[in-house]
């Protein structure tokens, strides 16, 4: 039998704000949130967390923007090397305004113990973070960890992005124009593997044909929640499995006693329900037990349902799964 709950990378939310507020963001992050970030305390306790595992997870730290508290970040990595725990950065490098400052911070954060770095590069990016310091963070980052240390995700939009504005932001809007639907299809949605879950099936679901709830009806979500090789812990004590941002199987701080609870198939009611009949399971409780009604313009994918129907209930009841609640706010 698989176990339940084994990720392999976990990534530390540090912070939910960033500069971006990207239209794809899985986590509805953004400058709006509460200006919170992990205490340096927590960052100890969630690193003691991730070691309970027998095959220790590697972390990423990640956000919202990690850069935006440099000091945090810099404790935490030292932590995690003292630790033993493998540890990368994730950033979009919105905070590379010079080269000095992007020189100084990956420099420090090498001497602390950092061993790669991982930096998003995409339109949806571009359209927030000016191209020209997404471009200064891949290079500064591989002349201080050598290119083989250094991922760009995605690198096919390195070049993308440098065919617009390098000092200013450009809207998607011009993207698509310049590639026409079909190839925006192609290129954005296909390209980048978006998913529909945050904000991205609201902001971006006008790239596919979208569907009725009624199309999702086979889908569960066993596979993303049970078995996700990729999860994350953030600053609240939230554990969410795979990308499902705003969904929270339970407390990182009482890990244990949760993989007990799934090992034996004891799920909070709500992930019950995505793990047996998907997010049309969630849509039917909804539909039957707090008026829920599905948009008639349809969905992009299945995790884009999931996310209408939990901002349905998370305004309707009080749900322990549906955290952090600002994830809802702006549904
Ligand atoms: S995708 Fe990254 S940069 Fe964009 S809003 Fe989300 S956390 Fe911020
Ligand atoms: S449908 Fe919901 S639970 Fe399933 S993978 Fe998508 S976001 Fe996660």
């Amino acid at each position: 039998m698989a176990f339940s709950l084994c990720p392999q990378d976990i990534g530390i939310i540090l912070t939910y704000r960033c500069h971006g507020r990207c239209q794809h963001c899985l986590y509805n992050c953004g400058p709006h949130w509460p200006q919170e970030t992990m205490s340096p305390a927590t960052v100890r306790d969630v690193l003691k967390a991730v070691a309970i595992w027998p095959h220790c997870p590697q972390v990423h730290f990640t956000g919202g923007e990690p850069f935006l508290d440099f000091p945090l970040l810099l404790h935490a990595v030292e932590l995690a090397a003292e630790f033993g725990i493998p540890r990368y950065v994730e950033t979009s490098g919105s905070w590379c305004t010079g080269d000095e400052l992007a020189l100084s911070q990956f420099t420090e954060l090498r001497e602390a113990g950092l061993q790669a770095v991982l930096i998003s590069c995409s339109p949806f990016h571009a359209e927030r973070i000016p191209p020209v310091r997404t471009l200064r963070a891949v290079r500064t980052a591989i002349q201080v960890f050598g290119r083989e240390r250094v991922m760009v995700y995605l690198p096919a939009f390195l070049g993308v992005i440098q065919r617009f504005e390098q000092e200013r932001p450009t809207p998607l809007s011009v993207y698509e124009e310049e590639l026409g639907p079909v190839e925006a299809q192609r290129v954005l949605w296909w390209g980048y593997g978006l998913i529909g879950g945050g904000r991205a099936g609201y902001c971006l679901g006008r790239l596919v044909a979208r569907r009725p709830a009624e199309a999702f009806v086979h889908d569960t979500c066993a596979n993303e929640i049970l078995h996700a090789v990729h999860s994350h812990m953030d600053l609240y004590g939230h554990f969410i499995s795979g990308f499902c941002g705003g969904l929270t199987v339970g407390e990182w701080r009482a890990l244990p006693q949760l993989l007990a609870d799934f090992q034996a198939g004891r799920y909070p009611d709500l992930v019950r329900v995505l793990i047996d009949e998907g997010p049309y399971g969630l849509y039917q409780l909804a539909w039957n037990e707090y008026a829920f009604r599905p948009r008639p313009e349809g969905y992009a994918d299945k995790c884009h349902l999931c996310v209408d129907v939990r901002c349905h209930l998370a305004a309707a009841g009080e749900f322990l799964e549906l955290r952090p609640l600002e994830f809802y706010k702006r549904c």
